[in-house]
């Protein structure tokens, strides 16, 4: 072969190869954005009903992840959330139990392992608020919040961390909240149990990381659901206008943090604390 000869198949194979390599590349394109990014994955979500914890559902299975949520019971709108889910082409499972119990959270574990296969993201986000300043907090009041809110936590880290163990992957998201680290007059229960959420998750952090499970929080400001809506309409505006976005957030916002921390987008994050509040002070 002469250098010429040599030099114009060197020029047909390189147009031929970067004909194929664009080809390949073009396809790959149209294949990630096909592929979600949580294609594959299995998440359980806790308080999957509504709010916060559904809006996360819906996100995680808009990126291919099957969802199995908890709330206390099942009825009409969770059974509509199930179909609405499938209908996205995922598998989906309500289950109604108080995540508050420790015998009923494993169950569900269980039964999740069981039909699902493994379980890849946890999201402890069952909470409620029984508000009031500490003189007239009753032992009730704060017994109930403690244990739907932090014990859940345990409850299912307990129950789950020896699956993701096997698999040496998984990712716990808990749902904390800015009051969790600023704390707040009227709600020593609440932000407690906010802020025990997040010794939890950095514990757990240290305990799991070197068997490739990750823990992180996301610490929610003021966020449009049924437990702030029934706070008064003066109270909500002044949040608002105290912020630096200027109005409160929305339910999708905080599923769009989760997502990033439950995919591999924030596969060297963990231990930490991802604030989503509009900018508070
Ligand atoms: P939400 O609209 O009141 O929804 C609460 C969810 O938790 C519902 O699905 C509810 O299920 C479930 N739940 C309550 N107690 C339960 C229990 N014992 N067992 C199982 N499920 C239970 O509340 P959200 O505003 O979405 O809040 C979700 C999480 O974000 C909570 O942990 C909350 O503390 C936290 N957070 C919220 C804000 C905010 O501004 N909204 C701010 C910071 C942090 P049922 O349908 O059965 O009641």
């Amino acid at each position: 072969m002469t250098p010429c000869r040599d030099a114009r198949g060197h020029l047909f194979f390189m147009s031929f190869y970067f004909a194929i390599t664009i080809r390949i590349g073009n396809f790959a394109m149209i294949k990630c954005h096909d592929m979600g990014l949580l294609e594959g994955k299995v998440a359980l979500i806790t308080g999957g009903s509504r709010g916060i914890g559904k809006a996360v559902a819906l996100k995680f299975a808009s990126e291919g992840a099957d969802i199995a949520f908890t709330c206390r019971n099942v009825g009409d709108s969770v059974q509509a959330l199930v179909d609405e889910l499938q209908g996205m082409g995922v598998k989906a499972k309500a289950y109604a139990s108080d995540a508050a119990s420790f015998d009923e959270a494993h169950k569900v574990v269980a039964d999740v392992k069981e039909t699902f296969g493994h379980i890849d993201i946890l999201v402890n986000n069952a909470g409620i608020t029984k508000d009031g300043l500490m003189m007239r907090m009753d032992e009730s009041q704060w017994d109930s919040v403690i244990d739907t809110n932090l014990k859940s936590a345990y409850n299912f880290i307990h129950a789950c961390t020896p699956v993701m163990a096997r698999q040496r992957c998984g990712s716990i998201i808990s749902m904390s909240s800015v009051v969790g680290v600023a704390g707040n007059a009227g709600q020593c229960n609440y932000a407690a149990s906010k802020a025990g959420l997040i010794g939890l998750t950095k514990s757990i952090a240290k305990e799991m990381g070197s068997r490739g499970i990750r823990a992180n929080c996301i610490a929610p400001g003021f966020i449009q659901t049924d437990m702030t809506s029934a706070l008064p309409e003066k109270m909500r505006d002044e949040v608002a206008a105290s912020v630096s976005l200027r109005r409160l957030g929305q339910p999708e916002e905080v599923a769009g943090v989760a997502l990033f921390l439950a995919s591999d987008m924030s596969s060297y994050v963990t231990g930490q604390v991802v604030s989503c509040c509009g900018g508070m002070n």
